[in-house]
């Protein structure tokens, strides 16, 4: 059985005091979630130890981080390992994301390495992809996309894999307010899917849990979330505000899946 996941990314947002009071607003109206069903939190790392001491004792939300190094420790300043992670009692760790790729240069043999070390430290890898305006004008999106999943997941064993949750992001949607259609990401998650099937198998492929992200929102969650291959989101600008997230929480609960 495969599981949704609604995962917030806070992004480089938020003082303590307003991460502590968005998490307790969270907290205060969270739904009874089935065991199919689960919510991440990502925050910057500074708020981790905050997060894990609230979430503590609760069922079906995590702790998150939204980047690790791509080395296992040493002289890498300003790097924060994914056994510094792990050891903080984080679960999930975003690979990948597209503002990585392009504002810190990250390649996909860079994020082959972080998704390694990840996995190598008991980590959830939330691997982000998706194209850029122009790959998706040109029509080259499914080729694209495959190529990201090929260079940074088609090394892993099947084991490994189980650890691994794709969040199709595609670059135009991030943060624009411009929301792919229903049906664009139903494709693409179909694509992703059929991807997986090809190197791993049907039934891995059946239990990979794709997240569509991109101006994901409550007015649009239920549709996007009834897609049979959309399994959640990857949610950055309304995992903000408690109100807006819970909305897509409950979307999350509410899909027939
Ligand atoms: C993201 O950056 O992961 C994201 C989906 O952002 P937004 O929801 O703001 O588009």
């Amino acid at each position: 059985m495969r599981k949704m996941i609604v995962a917030a990314n806070w992004k480089m947002n938020l003082t303590l005091a307003e991460g502590r009071q968005l998490v307790e607003g969270i907290l205060a109206g969270l739904p009874e979630l089935n065991n199919e069903k689960e919510v991440v939190i990502s925050s910057p790392f500074v708020h981790i130890a905050q997060t894990m001491g609230q979430l503590k004792g609760k069922s079906h939300i995590y702790t998150g981080a939204q980047n690790c190094a791509a080395e296992a420790a040493g002289a890498y300043t300003g790097e924060v390992s994914a056994a510094m992670l792990k050891d903080a009692g984080v679960a999930y760790v975003i690979i990948g994301h597209s503002e990585r790729r392009e504002y810190y240069k990250e390649d996909n043999a860079t994020i082959t390495k972080k998704v390694n070390l990840a996995l190598a430290n008991g980590l959830q890898v939330l691997f982000c992809c998706g194209e850029a305006l122009e790959v998706r004008d040109a029509n080259t999106q499914n080729a694209f996309v495959e190529g990201q999943i090929q260079d940074s997941l088609f090394h892993l064993d099947a084991a490994q894999l189980k650890n691994i949750t794709i969040a199709y992001e595609p670059i135009w949607a991030i943060g624009t307010g411009r929301t792919a259609s229903s049906a664009q990401a139903q494709e693409m998650h179909a694509h992703i899917r059929s991807v997986i099937a090809g190197k791993f198998g049907n039934e891995a492929a059946n239990e990979m849990s794709i997240l569509y992200g991109g101006s994901c929102k409550p007015s649009n969650a239920d549709e996007l979330f009834a897609c049979a291959d959309v399994d959640g989101g990857l949610i950055g600008g309304a995992a903000l505000k408690a109100e807006e997230f819970l909305g897509i929480i409950n979307a999350m609960k509410n899909a027939k899946k």
